[in-house]
């Protein structure tokens, strides 16, 4: 019996404006800010106040249904869905219901099966709840209540039930955080709860049209949480319906030690949030006017940025994928390739006026595949080391081009300018600066190395012979003589040949000239 998952993705993403959706309180970070300090009438549900709409939220909601290619409603009706928990001050929670903001968009996703599109149901606009702390001591329990955050806007956004793994759920949620970014919404910072996504799985026999029962899982507060919690979902389901029993329709909750679901809720407990239509809104007209002016604002997304990367830069998707991921990083590399370019032009300026040189005409270029590896190697290893962003960094797009640049015209090899990298980062300092200071300049003309060789070769000749007699491991202690000869700055391209150069003399003395 093969079993496939049918997975739908509920989204909420507060939307990071200065003021709440239906007061002017500001919004504030709760992990900061004092408890109850950006809280007024309206959002702590005091009777007889009247919200209004925040202008700024609503463009922000659009520009996420403009990039999830929703069709708007130029008409939408905000709703009052009744519940009754101490985050709730008013007893209800303003959402939309009926008319939503926005329908049928679609989020398309990088997979390792390649591209896929998932359709998305619905877009709407709301309200956060307030934040509860739950104390327990010794004798004592008790519960605080923070609304800081309760009014803070927030949109939820519904995909259709179109994903089918635990990987696909990954990258849809991974797409819409980079598209939120991007947008300049939303942080994407789930382990905030500023993002926090919620898994309808269920599971069916294969080729089955009819969908399984599904189970809502809630409480997940990082990617990895979020992919594991939907495989170990569909793993459970899929013994379940092997067994020959059925799927209970519940909502659970993540266990992160154990790395199991719980039951949280059974589908009797589930409530009834008997919504009406927001007696104190009046429908959400928004013109198309604005609608197009927003859309002709809207930032280049990430899936347009990685195929004009591949296009325009020469990059494979992978790289690209990676560069765009950070709006920040995009720009840093983007910066780089400029400054590479500037350098280029007046590197091939010099080459002209060299042109009885032996230089290779394109010495002095710097890829932007080269780049790129700097960046997606070098540069964060080193962001990841010190736990900062590219953001957070002293070394400018230029400052890293240079360093390239001695790499690329052998002052400097590979490893040293690792660890020149790393004193970059570190002192905010130029490579040039640093070279010059710690005497690291690169010996790569021919005649010192050759030299070089002829020394090691001259002072081994045991170690010499063993190798002409056929001994390899050889080799390489010859070659980490001369490095060590040279104190590590001997370029190890230049080592490698002049040193092949001369044992070949030394095993076939007839072919020498
Ligand atoms: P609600 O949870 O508010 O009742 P819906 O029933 O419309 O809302 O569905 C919420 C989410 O659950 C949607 O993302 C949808 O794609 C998904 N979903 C609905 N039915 C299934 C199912 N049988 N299996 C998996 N996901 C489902
Ligand atoms: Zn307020
Ligand atoms: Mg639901």
């Amino acid at each position: 019996m093969e079993i496939e998952a049918v997975i739908g993705l509920e989204t909420h993403a507060e939307l990071e404006t200065e003021s709440k959706m239906f007061c002017a309180c500001p919004v504030v970070d709760p992990a900061t800010a004092e408890p109850n300090s950006a809280v007024c009438p309206i959002c702590a549900g005091m009777p007889g106040v009247l919200p209004t709409i925040n202008q700024r939220a609503v463009e922000y909601a659009v520009r996420v249904a403009l990039a999830l290619e929703c069709e708007i409603y130029t008409s939408s009706i905000f709703a009052r869905k009744n519940y009754f928990y101490p985050d709730l001050p008013k007893g209800y929670q303003i959402s939309q219901y009926e008319k939503p903001l926005a329908r049928n968009g679609q989020l398309r996703i990088q997979t390792s099966n390649g591209e896929r599109t998932i359709k998305i149901r619905r877009v709407h606009i709301e309200e956060d709840t307030g934040k509860l702390t739950h104390v327990k001591r010794e004798g004592e329990s008790y519960s605080l209540v923070d609304l800081n955050r309760a009014g803070i806007p927030l949109l939820e956004i519904v995909s259709e039930p179109d994903l089918r793994s635990a990987e696909e759920v990954r990258a849809y949620a991974t797409g819409l955080r980079s598209l939120l970014r991007y947008l300049g919404v939303n942080s994407g910072d789930m382990q905030k709860g500023v993002m926090r996504i919620e898994p309808n799985v269920s599971v069916r026999v294969t080729g089955q049209t009819q969908f399984g029962t599904r189970v809502e899982i809630k409480n997940l507060n990082s990617f990895r949480a979020l992919e594991r919690a939907v495989a170990y979902e569909i793993q459970r389901q899929s013994e379940c319906l092997k067994r020959g029993e059925k799927v209970a329709q519940v909502t659970v909750g993540w266990d992160e030690n154990k790395e199991i679901t719980f039951v949280q809720r059974t589908k009797e407990e589930e409530q009834d949030y008997r919504y009406f239509p927001e007696p104190d809104l009046p429908p959400l007209v928004i013109t198309s006017e604005w609608i197009e002016h927003i859309r002709a604002n809207q930032p280049e997304l990430p899936i347009d940025k990685i195929r004009r990367f591949q296009e325009q830069y020469g990059l494979n998707k992978y790289d690209a994928g990676i560069l765009v991921d950070e709006k920040a990083v995009a720009e840093y590399f983007e910066r780089a390739v400029a400054a590479a370019q500037a350098l280029s032009k007046v590197g091939s300026e010099t080459t002209n006026r060299m042109e009885n040189t032996d230089y290779p005409a394109d010495i002095g270029a710097i890829t932007p595949k080269t780049i790129a590896n700097w960046i997606t190697g070098e540069i964060f290893a080193l962001l990841k080391q010190s736990n900062t962003s590219i953001e957070g960094i002293e070394l400018t797009p230029q400052a890293l081009v240079d360093l390239i640049n001695m790499v690329v015209r052998d002052q400097l090899n590979q490893n040293t300018a690792r660890w020149v990298l790393s004193k970059m980062l570190m002192t905010g300092k130029t490579a040039a600066e640093i070279v010059a200071e710690q005497d690291l300049g690169q010996v790569s003309d021919t005649t010192t190395i050759s030299n070089l060789v002829e020394q090691i070769l001259g002072k081994n000749p045991d170690q010499v012979s063993e190798y002409l007699q056929g001994k390899q491991a050889i080799y390489r202690w010859l070659i980490g003589e001369v490095m060590r000869a040279a104190k590590g700055q001997a370029n190890p391209q230049v080592v490698h040949s002049e040193l092949q150069r001369q044992l070949d003399a030394l095993k076939y003395p007839s072919r020498r000239k």
